[in-house]
């Protein structure tokens, strides 16, 4: 590994110092080239100055490629003109391995950039949103640690579904059906009758047909079950938990918010306290924006992006009718005990929340009014039938939520390799 990276030599002024690195960009004035080089920390512009250099030196610079890994040594000065304001004004110059013909050139496509994922994320875009959500986990980590919540770490291949059939991807396990798991939620309900409140952090998976630009196939799912919790709690938890990460992120990833054209500020300064409005609210809102929506149906991205476009910050959306919710909700009257939180601007849902039924009879009776066979869901009932508590829990979409704070256009711009239906290489 390297002693120091790009990002460590503003203590290092006037001092002479080596870097490996990549060739990021390159110009070249007769006897001068200028390359710049890129770590996993910032980037830095080279000098190579014929007069300085012995030849060999001068002719690997000459002759480098961009995204060629570099070896450099030289002094190392301020410069205002160069980005960063460094330049490292060079006195040798080494290829470490050339990279003829890299494949991104400045008008490649979107759909072949997807295509040589591998190389696309060598991108500083690419950087700044991995670091971001990195942040955004370790702020959430950080919140749970601090609430006293347990870790836990539920499977993903799984016997029943948790979210409806529809999005299901289905395996063939030694023999038998199994799926690769929608969310941890059923586990983690599990898991409260021994550690009152947990979190997990596991990769979802969903077969969604529609492609909108907030749905993936495998997502990051951030999931919280608590004990003995109502609705008003949960709605609470999540708010603090949002705004935990906002700030998190504000603080110390402010460059990468910066990069993206977001204000810091914002996000240090948001308050654990967002609006609340019904489902029926929302549906006027929509109704009234020209929308064309009837009371009891679900809202779909095109909807989300009407309802929340005026809003400047998270919002709930409560009370949905229990007919377009799951069956593990608890119910009051025609309703459901949920909420969802929705990012303003057009972004829409970031974590779908609710209360639990806790009672045997009521989950048995809407199991079996949708069809399902009871025998998939015994060990689930038995968490009714010993020791049932009031309790309840919520998912967050790492990715939705990255999306919206740095205000990118496109989902899969939040992870390392997207998965979406068209997209499974590389
Ligand atoms: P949507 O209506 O947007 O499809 P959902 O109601 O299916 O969402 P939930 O089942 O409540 O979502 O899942 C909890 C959270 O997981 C969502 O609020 C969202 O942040 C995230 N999520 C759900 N599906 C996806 C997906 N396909 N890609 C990325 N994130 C997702
Ligand atoms: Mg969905």
């Amino acid at each position: 590994m390297k002693d120091y990276y790009i990002k460590d030599l503003t203590d290092r002024i006037g001092e002479e110092v080596e870097m490996l690195g990549w060739a990021y960009r390159k110009r070249r004035h007769g006897k001068l080239v200028f390359i710049v080089i890129r770590d996993s920390t910032g980037i830095i512009q080279a000098s190579v100055k014929r007069e300085n250099v012995d030849e060999e030196s001068f002719e690997e610079a000459k002759t480098c490629d961009i995204e060629a890994s570099v070896y450099v040594k030289g002094e190392l000065k301020e410069d205002s003109r160069a980005p960063g304001g460094l330049e490292l004004s060079c006195k040798e110059f080494k290829i470490v391995s050339p990279s003829p013909d890299f494949p991104i050139q400045e008008d490649t496509g979107p759909e072949v950039l997807l295509d040589i994922r591998h190389m696309t994320l060598r991108s500083i875009d690419s950087r700044m949103a991995m670091r971001a959500k990195m942040g955004v986990i370790q702020g959430a980590r950080d919140f749970f640690e601090k609430k006293g919540f347990t870790e836990v770490y539920a499977p993903i291949f799984v016997g029943v579904a948790g979210e409806g059939g529809g999005t299901l991807f289905s395996l063939d396990y030694f023999g038998r059906k199994a799926y690769l798991s929608q969310t941890a939620q059923l586990h983690l309900e599990a898991a409260i009758f021994q550690f009152e409140n947990v979190y997990s952090l596991t990769p979802s998976f969903r077969a969604e047909k529609s492609r909108t630009r907030r749905h993936l196939t495998e997502f990051y799912h951030l999931e919280a079950e608590m004990a003995w919790c109502e609705e008003d709690e949960n709605e609470r938890i999540e708010e603090e938990l949002v705004t935990h990460i906002c700030n998190f992120v504000g603080e110390r990833y402010a460059e990468e918010l910066r990069h993206f054209g977001q204000d810091p500020k914002y996000y240090l300064d948001m308050e654990p306290k967002f609006e609340r409005i019904t489902y029926d609210e929302a549906i006027s809102i929509l109704q009234s924006k020209g929308v064309g929506i009837e009371f009891g149906s679900d809202f779909g991205f095109e909807e989300e992006k009407v309802l929340t476009e005026d809003f400047e910050h998270p919002f709930f959306v409560k009370n949905f009718p229990k007919g377009i919710k799951s069956f593990y909700m608890k119910q009051k009257g025609d309703r459901a005990v949920c909420a969802d939180l929705e990012a303003p601007g057009g972004y829409g849902e970031i974590i779908g929340g609710s209360q639990r039924e806790d009672d045997l009879n009521l989950l048995v009776e809407r199991l079996l009014r949708e069809g399902e066979k009871l025998e998939n869901y015994e060990w689930y009932l038995d968490l009714r039938r010993y020791g049932s508590v009031p309790h309840s829990g919520f998912g967050l979409g790492i990715e939705r939520l990255l999306r919206w704070i740095l205000k990118l256009e496109h989902i899969r711009d939040c992870c390392l390799f997207p998965r979406t239906p068209a997209r499974i290489y590389p």
